[in-house]
């Protein structure tokens, strides 16, 4: 494979075992790769001489501090010291051990040599640059938390910058952005509550428990007191991690003035500034408000979990992930829900598990409006809604939750008065490997275009970035293979591709294999309410390669059963690897270890039990 040929560079002194041995790999590998590895050698001839090159005469002024913020460069002062020419600036690497790892990584197949590397130019950023930070991060949600943090553990100066608008209807919150406030943690928990709801209805008494008796039913209240006193922990401990960590918390709304400058706004109003070398701009997005007359009445996200009453009857508008979790877990409460759905169920997602959860929430008390919108919204003096839909029809409910998408929070960030570009249509920042169009000001998580709205990615992403800027690193975010689950009452679990998404990309159907099983999980196996709506798993298998293309499962604990699946697809799993790997058992995942059933063999996909 023809390839850019490395410029690698070694210092050390004559007589040091460990950068003699480092030296020896790497001579070996250019002599055997030559038009790939070129070795540059900087060998002075004692310990003396070797550190006032590397360290200089004061420690301040040595070759390692040409590595300008790169923290791990600038504290070396061990033998070997290495780093790579590439572009007319040079990427640290490390000592001996570092040298070896790099070594191993440029002789193994799928090694550093073939891995991507990041695109990101360089920033001016310098170890004197005279800024009140090295880095002032904007949003201290999933993202900005993580990156704040990494780039601080490499000794970077670093502050981070959390304030919440109040939602139109006046929720706000603590330290943590959307996931913790108002996402993923509450609505977990909530998911949960229904869960358990369920197993207490019509589990139980296959199992020699005495199902409870139903007069009280579900108490939103406590419920909602529980969640948001955990909560209110979590908002605590971010702060108290900041502090240990040496990351500065402002408590401050961020604007820009110019490319190294921030105005701040606190909550009584007071205006200051602040100056910093490079920024990360980390302020996720907030749901999109229902447009049409009477819109205002409607809730979002931003609401539903810290309601002090139950929202009793609910429409929830819009049919993906948040509208579907939230009508799930409601209807798991015991509430009377219904979704409004513009088109299709879970768009971009694989159609025949979409509709099998459609059919899953119909039975489980969801109702859904097919092909409607909410064309009007009038609120009584008694605080119900009337809605009325596209097609003319109407009904009356308590709440109605808007979910129809969400906007990157960047309206009121001066983002674009600095240069920064962004996309007009929803607000988010253009990117290469979370550069902005400006080189000192970065973005990661929703805001960035792009990226998918999940919180580990956000968390990825801001790491490897802060491990960029601050670690010599040059290994760029990987954005594919992303796991993920939609915590519906049968929760669904995924990587990879969709059986439609792989079928196109084949060019035609026929290059793709897929592998099915219905199956009852034995937790499942004595409620009889459990038989209609089993488990279900899919994989879908390359023709040519006999690579998995996509992963699906349909059943208890998805998200717990998809992650380690995960590291397998992103390491390129054949489907031979996966059915040769034994199984756990008794258990939903080792399905996936048992796959025979083929979809175009017509056989039905129902297992037969172990
Ligand atoms: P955020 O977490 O949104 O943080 C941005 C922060 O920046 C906020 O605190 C905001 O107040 C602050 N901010 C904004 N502007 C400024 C400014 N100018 N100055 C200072 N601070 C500012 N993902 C999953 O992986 N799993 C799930 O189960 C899941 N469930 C979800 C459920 C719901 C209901 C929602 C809404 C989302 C869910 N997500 C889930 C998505 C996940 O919450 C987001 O992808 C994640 O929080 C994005 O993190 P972020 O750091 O990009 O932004
Ligand atoms: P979304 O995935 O962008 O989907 C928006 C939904 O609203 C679609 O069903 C869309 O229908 C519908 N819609 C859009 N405009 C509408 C309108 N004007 N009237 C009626 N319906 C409309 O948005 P989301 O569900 O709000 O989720 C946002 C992101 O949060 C997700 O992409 C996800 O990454 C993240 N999230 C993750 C999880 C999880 O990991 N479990 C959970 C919740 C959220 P069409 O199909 O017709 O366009």
């Amino acid at each position: 494979m023809a390839g850019k040929q490395v410029v690698f560079h070694i210092g050390g002194w004559s007589s040091c075992g460990f950068y003699n041995k480092a030296a020896s790999v790497l001579a070996s590998l250019s002599v055997l790769f030559p038009s790939r590895l070129r070795v540059v050698n900087h060998m002075y001839g004692s310990r003396d001489e070797y550190r006032s090159w590397l360290l200089g005469e004061d420690e301040t002024n040595g070759f390692r501090d040409t590595f300008a913020g790169v923290s791990k460069a600038n504290k070396q002062t061990s033998s070997p010291f290495s780093w790579i020419e590439a572009d007319g600036s040079n990427n640290f690497v490390g000592g001996c051990d570092d040298t070896l790892d790099w070594c191993k990584s440029f002789v193994s197949p799928a090694g550093d040599s073939g891995k991507a590397k990041s695109k990101m130019q360089a920033d001016g950023h310098t170890a004197d640059h005279g800024y009140d930070y090295d880095l002032v991060v904007i949003g201290g949600g999933s993202g900005g938390l993580a990156a704040s943090k990494e780039a601080a553990r490499f000794g970077a100066k670093v502050a981070v910058l959390d304030f919440v608008k109040p939602s139109p209807a006046g929720s706000t919150w603590g330290l943590g952005g959307t996931c913790v406030n108002v996402g993923c943690i509450p609505k977990k928990l909530m998911h949960n509550a229904a869960l358990i709801g369920e197993i207490l209805t019509n589990d139980v008494q296959p199992y020699g428990f005495t199902a409870p008796e139903q007069t009280e039913g579900h108490k939103w209240e406590s419920m909602r007191e529980s969640v948001q006193n955990h909560i209110r922990g979590l908002n605590f401990n971010y702060r108290v991690t900041l502090r240990e960590k040496n990351v500065t918390y402002l408590n401050k709304l961020g604007k820009f003035i110019d490319a190294h400058t921030l105005e701040l706004t606190d909550k009584k109003g007071k205006v200051s500034q602040l100056t910093s070398s490079r920024f990360i701009v980390a302020t996720g997005g907030r749901p999109t408000t229902l447009d049409c007359e009477g819109g205002e009445h409607a809730i979002t996200s931003d609401d539903i979990f810290s309601l002090e009453k139950s929202p009793g009857k609910t429409l929830c508008v819009g049919a993906s992930y948040i509208s579907l979790e939230c009508a799930g877990f409601l209807a798991g409460l015991g509430l009377d829900t219904t979704i409004a759905v513009r088109s299709i169920l879970l768009r971009g997602f694989d159609r025949e598990i979409a509709d099998k959860i459609g059919a899953h929430m119909e039975d489980h008390g969801v109702k859904f409006k097919n092909g409607v919108v909410p064309s009007k919204l009038e609120k009584a003096s008694d605080g119900k809604i009337t809605v009325t839909f596209s097609d003319g029809s109407s009904d009356v409910y308590d709440t109605v939750l808007t979910a129809i998408g969400r906007r990157a929070d960047t309206e009121k960030l001066g983002v674009d008065a600095v240069g920064v570009k962004t996309n007009p249509k929803n607000g988010k920042i253009v990117c290469t490997d979370e550069q902005t169009s400006v080189s000192n000001i970065y973005a990661i998580g929703d805001v960035m275009e792009g990226c998918p709205e999940l919180t580990p990615v956000a968390i990825q992403a801001g790491k490897m970035l802060s491990r960029r800027l601050f670690d010599g690193s040059d290994e760029p975010m990987d954005y594919q293979n992303i796991c993920t689950t939609v915590f519906t009452p049968l929760e669904y679990g995924v990587v990879g591709m969709s059986e439609e998404d792989a079928k196109a990309a084949s060019g035609c159907g026929s290059k793709i294999e897929v592998y099915h099983s219905n199956f009852t999980p034995l937790e499942w196996s004595l409620s009889e309410h459990r038989q209609k709506h089993p488990a279900f798993c899919k994989v879908i298998v390359s023709k040519d390669d006999d690579r998995v293309l996509g992963m699906h499962y349909l059943g208890p604990h998805a998200g717990e059963v998809t992650q380690g699946f995960g590291v397998s697809m992103k390491k390129g799993m054949t489907f031979d690897e996966l059915t040769n790997t034994v199984g756990i058992h008794p258990t939903s995942a080792e399905t996936f270890t048992d796959l025979t059933i083929t979809k175009s063999s017509g056989e039905s996909a129902d297992s037969k039990g172990c």
